[in-house]
């Protein structure tokens, strides 16, 4: 090699963006390039000559070991990528915030030099991809958060249908192998179309807004309770048998009906009629449960509203 050739590959080794450092079969440092120095805070001279631990004996050793010895057994690169091991040299990194990230993320390679058929040394590379790493944690939690917004309602912020629809199958499913009890409840305000009409239609949003926000306050953290239709809730309780369910009904038909909502200064009186049904073997489907419920709801706004009625199968002759 010529000397301007050789002062350049120096250079290039001096000036390139990630960490070059050569490891010896016992460990030893052979080579330590300027970034493993500025991110380190140790020199070559410092450096080379020892075995690699003396100066990190943080290093995880029995891994770094065993992956250089299988680098000078087989004669083939190895790999280390930041998903798997997120640093390898508790190195800073330069990113100002960083959730979660306390170290610099690191992508290694371990690459057998060869002299005349055998490996003489194990150079390690190491690529600065704490960047790689931040912009892929933010896009789960963004997927996370839109999966979370897509279930649900927009103007009342509890779950909405498709998601009450969905938990309502994976229960009946649940119910259907492992019996037990399951209701669910089905309530609509009464003449909410009053109220639309008297203080308009974003005063019936208010309502609304407020409504099930209360409700949202006294359901248990285990059941679902959801959006169904315009002013028409559901609310899926599990493990519950239908007379717990219709007093459950009852809790929330008086907490609807015992506070007005204030709207422009006026107290408007709010009430709600429920609906409950519970699965039972002839169900064959979740939505039987729901016709079932929505049977029992029909039945309470014409027993005259702010009431509850549970759908019961008629007695079988006997
Ligand atoms: P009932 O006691 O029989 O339930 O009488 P109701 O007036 O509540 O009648 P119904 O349930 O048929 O009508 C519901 C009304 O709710 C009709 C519709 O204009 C209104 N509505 C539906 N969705 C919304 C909404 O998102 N916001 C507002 N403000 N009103 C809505
Ligand atoms: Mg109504
Ligand atoms: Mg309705």
């Amino acid at each position: 090699m010529n000397a301007s050739v050789e002062s350049l590959s120096d250079l290039v080794l001096e000036r390139v963006g990630f960490g070059i450092f050569v490891l010896d079969r016992d460990m030893n440092v052979l080579m330590w390039n300027r970034f493993m120095q500025d991110h380190s805070g140790l020199t070559a001279d410092q450096v080379v000559g020892r075995p690699i631990f003396t100066h990190f004996p943080e290093l995880p050793r029995v891994w770094l070991s065993r992956k250089v010895e299988g680098v000078f057994q087989l004669g083939t690169f190895a790999f280390s990528s930041w998903e798997q091991r997120p640093y390898l040299f508790r190195f800073d990194h330069d990113r100002p915030i960083t959730g979660g990230v306390d170290f610099m993320q690191q992508d290694c390679t371990f690459m057998p030099l060869m002299r005349e058929r055998e490996v003489v040394a194990v150079c390690v590379t190491i690529s600065d991809v704490t960047h790689v790493s931040i912009v892929q944690r933010e896009r789960e939690e963004a997927v996370a958060k839109l999966q979370e917004y897509a279930n649900l309602d927009g103007l009342t912020g509890i779950a909405n249908r498709r998601f009450f629809e969905a938990r309502l199958r994976d229960e009946f499913t649940r119910w259907k192998r492992y019996g037990g009890d399951m209701s669910m409840l089905l309530f609509d305000l009464d003449h909410f179309k009053t109220i639309n009409d008297q203080f308009g239609h974003g005063g019936g949003d208010t309502v609304l807004r407020v409504m099930a926000q209360r409700v949202a306050g006294v359901v248990r953290a285990q059941d679902t309770f959801g959006r169904f239709g315009g002013e028409e809730f559901a609310l899926l309780l599990p493990c519950t048998p239908l007379d717990d369910a219709m007093l459950v009904a009852d809790k929330i038909r008086r907490v609807i009906a015992e506070t007005p909502v204030e709207l422009l200064g006026t107290s408007v009186a709010v009430t709600a009629s429920f609906g409950g049904a519970s699965a039972h073997t002839s169900a064959s489907a979740p939505d039987v449960l729901i016709n079932e419920a929505d049977a029992a709801l029909y039945r309470a706004k014409r027993q005259g509203r702010n009431c509850s009625v549970a759908f019961r199968l008629p007695a079988a002759d006997s």
